[in-house]
């Protein structure tokens, strides 16, 4: 079992990412919730990274953070995928402004002890264009009424409290531009866990809609609002930061360890592998950069460049695997699977429009 990590330089770090090794194929093939490995992670303290010590974390700062979710993200992108939606929702409710709902489930979030998960993107990105807000909700009284679905929710089906998004909607059923944040208990009355998608990869997050049929709310559980643009408001507030270019670039790392793996062997590897090693190396430089506040880069621009090697790097292991990587259970192919999620988890439109031009050739 691997000691509690107090750092990214922590040799325990090593330990759990060996454990979460193990696990990722297993998970694959079964799509089944990773608990042990998230177990082993609530074990390891990596719960207590990413808040300050006032709500019982460690307070790791940026840098910390972005190395740990390398290590954590070569190791095993499933588990290392839970943990960003369950810090998103731990990281919404110590931003927020409800103290009473802080003291009440932090301390079991920071300890593992409980988990919690996040359903926003309807506020942001997933059905946008079709003009109706997914989820609504109604003043009645002194509490709210939420009715309709946050359309994605990893991991609800495990979650005590699902933090989600609703656009306050008024008597009559019209939305206003008001939204609310919540921190909804899974056993409300009214609120169930819809049955989570078969994917590509990444099936073991158990990913999928909840659902919202007249459930009461009082105001105990309000994150944040009612306000306009709810997502822009508190601490770990702002959406699409660099996390996502993190856990892309760590994800490329197991697939240029197969790479360079194979070249050690096979002289005709050698210089798409130091190639894509250098790529790699810049880009993790421009990762902790941007942690420390001094970017090089726009973050637009870091994750389009995470994007593009985290493809190309996955097909050039499974290039040099050759066939014996097309099997079902190969660690090549599901790299392959994993490194297409980064086309569509929270990818700006800009971001999109340069990844189109990429694959059709055209120069911006
Ligand atoms: C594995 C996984 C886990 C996730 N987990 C979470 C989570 O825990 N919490 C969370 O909040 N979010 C989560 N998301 C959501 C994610 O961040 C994105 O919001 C989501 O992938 C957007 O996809 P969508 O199909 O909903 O997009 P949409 O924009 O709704 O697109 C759906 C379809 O609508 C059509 N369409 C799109 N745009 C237009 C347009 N402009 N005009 C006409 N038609 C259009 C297209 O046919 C498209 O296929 C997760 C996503 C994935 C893949």
């Amino acid at each position: 079992m691997p000691n509690r990590i107090t750092s990214p330089d922590d040799p325990a770090l090593q330990q759990l990412c060996d454990a979460l090794r193990a696990v990722a194929p297993e998970a694959d093939r079964t799509g089944a919730w990773p608990g042990e490995g998230m177990r082993a992670c609530g074990r390891a303290g990596v719960y207590e990274w990413f808040l300050p010590a006032e709500h019982g974390g460690q307070g790791w700062d940026d840098e910390q953070v972005t190395r740990g979710y390398l290590a954590l993200s070569q190791a095993c992108l499933a588990v290392t995928f839970i943990i960003t939606q369950r810090t998103g929702a731990c990281r919404r409710i110590a931003g927020g402004t409800n103290d009473a709902l802080k003291a009440r489930l932090l301390p079991r979030l920071v300890s593992g002890d409980s988990f919690a998960t996040v359903g926003v993107s309807h506020l942001t990105t997933s059905r946008r264009h079709l003009g109706k807000p997914a989820l609504t909700a109604t003043r009645t009284g002194d509490a709210w009424r939420l009715d309709g679905a946050a359309p994605w929710v990893t991991g609800a089906e495990a979650a005590e409290h699902v933090v989600v998004g609703a656009v306050v909607a008024g008597e009559s059923g019209e939305p206003t531009d008001e939204e609310l944040l919540l921190a909804v208990p899974m056993d409300t009355p009214g609120v169930t866990a819809g049955d989570p998608f078969e994917m590509v990869a990444l099936t073991a997050s158990r990913t999928g809609p909840v659902l919202f049929d007249n459930a009461e709310l009082a105001d105990e559980w309000v994150v944040a609002g009612p306000t306009p643009e709810v997502m822009k408001s508190g601490v770990g507030g702002a959406t699409g930061g660099p996390q996502t270019s993190t856990l892309a670039v760590g994800n490329a790392a197991a697939s240029l360890a197969i790479l360079r793996d194979e070249a050690t062997r096979r002289r005709d590897l050698d210089q798409a592998a130091s190639a894509m090693g250098a790529e790699h190396a810049e880009l993790i430089g421009d990762l902790l950069h941007a942690a420390r506040g001094e970017p090089t880069c726009s973050s637009e621009s870091l994750r389009q460049r995470s994007n593009s090697l985290v493809l190309r790097a996955a097909q050039a292991a499974l290039t040099a695997k050759k066939g014996a990587g097309y099997l079902a259970n190969a660690e090549a192919g599901r790299l392959c699977r994993e490194a297409l999620f980064f086309l569509v988890w929270s990818c700006p439109q800009p971001v999109q429009q340069a990844g189109l031009c990429e694959l059709a050739g055209l120069s911006l």
